[in-house]
Order: structure tokens, then sequence, then C-alpha cells
């Protein structure tokens, strides 16, 4: 995935940010008679890099101030600054290159009320000055970010402890299993979102995370028809949402079933390679194209400017036991069936079935699989993908594979306890 290129153009509404400890925050409150209402959002309509690689400066340019919270992490090296209320009207190839000492930078939704700016860098900075100039003599505001090159040790020292800024979680909502209805849970997963696009395909203008939206979209569209199931969304609209929250939102709701919708993208020296893949979790990767595809989607996080040194332990951990092998027998059998349909509406990869460590696959106890749509760099899955008819076909052929997977299991559900863990025999997949 060229995730490099893939922070673009993001809709943003914002509120509030949270200060940042530690390092450098300016506060600029808007201007007195400004025009705009005050708590509309502010509109960012240029943004540019200067300096060279001791000292750059980014400057955006901005309808109206806003508080901003700028804060560094390390491995690699970023600078993430915070601000509230923006919608980011840019230019397609803001971002895309560096200078000085950014390589890149990308703007977008972070969380509901929170956008974000996260530049890398190719060495370690210290944020020298961080700030929003007021308009004046009909000039925008800027937000001015100024930094200056240094070393690692002391770069390191001012990572310290920023408060972090988690994204709206959904950790608040405790255990919902609705009381009476036993239609099982599936969590549709759209990948990406928000600051991170995912893969994009630069030419057609298509990015990765608002294509597995829409077809996200539909698939619960068509399994809320059948009335026998109960699909959630780990997101509905264009927001970034951590991978361990996505993993949560699974385990917290019950879920029988998590389904990632993704859709992959090769440089052109990779020829036209096409079609979809469907992935279950393992330590070792299939094969190295399963490996490079976990490693890129595993940097969702750290796309976003999150602070990875801080993640609690592997959601697997210890719990590498029965429970789980159950689960993984369980999520191979339903990556099988959705093959088996899928590979009647769309054309599949050469190999359709992989498996690697994709951290969003990594609940314990619910069956969950990663399926790969297709290639945003195939000009053929291209127009495949963004076709209303196959979209429609692939979604109904996913509903069917659903379908087959639970039928399956039907025998199984007048087990005492009905959690997919606890229901099968060990030898006993359908
Ligand atoms: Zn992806």
């Amino acid at each position: 995935m060229m995730w490099r290129e893939g922070w673009r153009r993001a809709t943003v509404h914002a509120g509030f940010c949270a200060a940042v400890a530690g390092l450098v925050l300016s506060l600029a409150l808007a201007a007195p008679g400004s025009v705009q209402a005050a708590d509309g959002p502010a509109v960012a309509t240029d943004a540019r890099l200067a300096g060279d690689s001791e000292r750059t400066r980014l400057v955006m340019d901005l309808s109206r101030s806003v508080p901003l919270g700028a804060f560094t992490l390390a491995d690699p090296y970023r600078v993430v600054v915070d601000v509230p209320d923006t919608i980011f009207s840019l230019p397609s190839s803001a971002g895309q290159d560096g200078r000085g000492l950014v390589s890149a930078y990308r703007f977008g939704l972070f969380a509901p009320g929170k956008a974000r700016i996260v530049m890398d860098l190719n060495a370690p900075v210290t944020i020298d000055k961080a700030f929003v100039l007021e308009p004046m003599d009909g000039q925008p505001a800027r937000l001015v970010i100024d930094l200056v090159k240094t070393d690692r040790v002391s770069f390191l020292k001012t990572v310290a402890a920023p408060v972090r800024q988690v994204p709206q979680a959904v950790d608040a909502a405790p255990v919902i299993i609705s009381a009476g209805d036993p239609r099982p849970v599936i969590v549709i997963d759209p990948g990406h979102g928000g600051i991170d696009s995912g893969a994009v395909n630069p030419a057609m203008g298509v990015t990765e995370k608002e294509l597995v939206l829409k077809i996200a979209m539909l698939l619960r569209d068509k399994l809320n028809e059948t009335g026998r199931y109960r699909p959630l969304m780990t997101r509905e609209d264009d927001t970034y949402v951590a991978l361990g929250q996505r993993v949560r939102t699974a385990q917290q709701h019950g879920a029988r079933l998590f389904i990632s919708l993704h859709a992959d993208s090769l440089g052109s020296r990779d020829g036209d390679v096409r079609g979809a893949t469907i992935y279950t979790l393992s330590d070792r990767a299939s094969d190295a194209e399963a490996q490079r595809l976990a490693d890129s989607e595993n940097k969702a996080d750290m796309i976003a400017g999150l602070d990875l040194s801080e993640e609690p332990a592997d959601v697997a951990g210890i719990l590498f036991d029965l429970a789980q092998r159950e689960t993984r027998n369980f999520s191979a059998h339903f990556a099988r069936t959705l093959a088996g349909n899928v590979g009647e509406a769309a054309r599949m990869h050469k190999s359709p079935l992989k498996s690697a460590g994709f951290k969003v696959l990594k609940a314990p106890d619910v069956p969950s699989v990663l399926f790969e749509l297709g290639y945003l760099s195939s000009r053929r899955d291209l127009e495949l993908m963004t076709s209303e008819d196959w979209q429609a076909k692939v979604t109904t052929a996913m509903v069917a594979a659903i379908e087959a997977y639970f039928a399956a299991q039907k025998p199984l559900e007048s087990a005492p306890v009905a959690t997919p863990a606890a229901m099968a025999p060990t030898t006993g997949l359908p």
C-alpha cells in the first residue's frame, strides 16, 4: 500500500483540542468581529513548506485563527499538530512532497471534534515555534510551525509524556448483547478513515478509505435486509479509528464475525497484479506479500500520530490457547466460505487465501477476516471496484457466504454456551 502518498483531502469537523504537555503550545483565540461564526469550522485553504535541512517551516492558511497543540513522536520521528474545527480545502498534492526536515505530511479528521496534521521527519527536530497569526491586512490567519534540527538524545528528552489524545473511544460503552435478540452481531470494519486515507490511486482520485466505506455500508444494508443479523460498523463516516478500538468494538458487542474491508495498492514495478484476497491471522505470514501487506495495514496508528510506545500488550497475548485456536478455525472456515462465494462474483487473486499478523484480526474470541477487495493500482480492478454493478454482486456474495457460514454452525448452536470459542468441539468445524 502506498500509504505515504495516501494522506490527502479530508473534510474535517473538529471541536476541542486538548493541550499537550511538555512541548510547544500556543494559543490564539478567534479574532473579535470575525465574520465567521465562532463555532463554525475553520477552513485551511493553502499549505506550504519552506526552509532547508537545518530549519523548516510549515505554513497553513486558515479562514480564522484556532488554538493548536503540537508535540513530537519518535520511531519514526514525527511532529503532530492538533487543531479543532478545520476543513482541509487544500490541493490534492498537498503534503506529498517534503522539504528540508519534513519528508511528507498529512492532515484530516483524527476523532470527532479533532483535526490533526502529522509531519513525517527525516531527522530529529525541536519544535522551535508553533503559533497561529491573526488575519490582517487582507491576509488569512496563518498556522506556523518552525522545526529546527537536533540530535536524537535531545529529541528523546522532549518526547516525554505528551498527554495522549486517544481518539474517542467506544470503551465507555459496556458490553451490550441485546437481551432477547439472538441474532448474531457481525462487525463490519471499513479500513482506514480520517487522517489515514489508506491506499490511493492519485490519477483516478480514488482513496481506499472512501471505497471500503461505501462497500461496507452496502454490506450492512443487505445484512439488515435479511433480518437475521445485527451488523455493526466500526466507523460510519470519514473518521480515524485506532486498530485496537476496532477489535474492542467487536469484543464489546460479542460479535460472532468480524470482517475488515480493504483495497491494496502496489508500485508500478509489480505489474498488473490484481484480484481479491482474504487474509486470516497467523503468527508467521503465509508469504512475503502477506507480510508486506500486514506491515502496511498495521501502520495505521502510526500514520495517525499515535504514540505506539504506550500501546498495551498484544491483545492476543497469553490468551493463545484453545479458545484462540478455535477462533482461528472458525476464521479459516469463514475465509474459505467467503472465497468460494465471492469467487463467483469477483476475480480472485491467484492465491486468494493468505495469512499474516494483522493487528485488527487479533480478537482472541471473535472469528475475523481481512478482505482485500482488489488493487487500486490495477486499472481493471479499480474499474470493477468502483462500479455499482460489481459492488452489488460482491456484497450479495458476501451475504451468501455469511448465510452459509452460520447455517453450517446451526447444529452447534443448541450447545449451552453460544460463543464461537465454546461452541465447537476440538474437531468440530462444520
Ligand atoms: Zn488497507
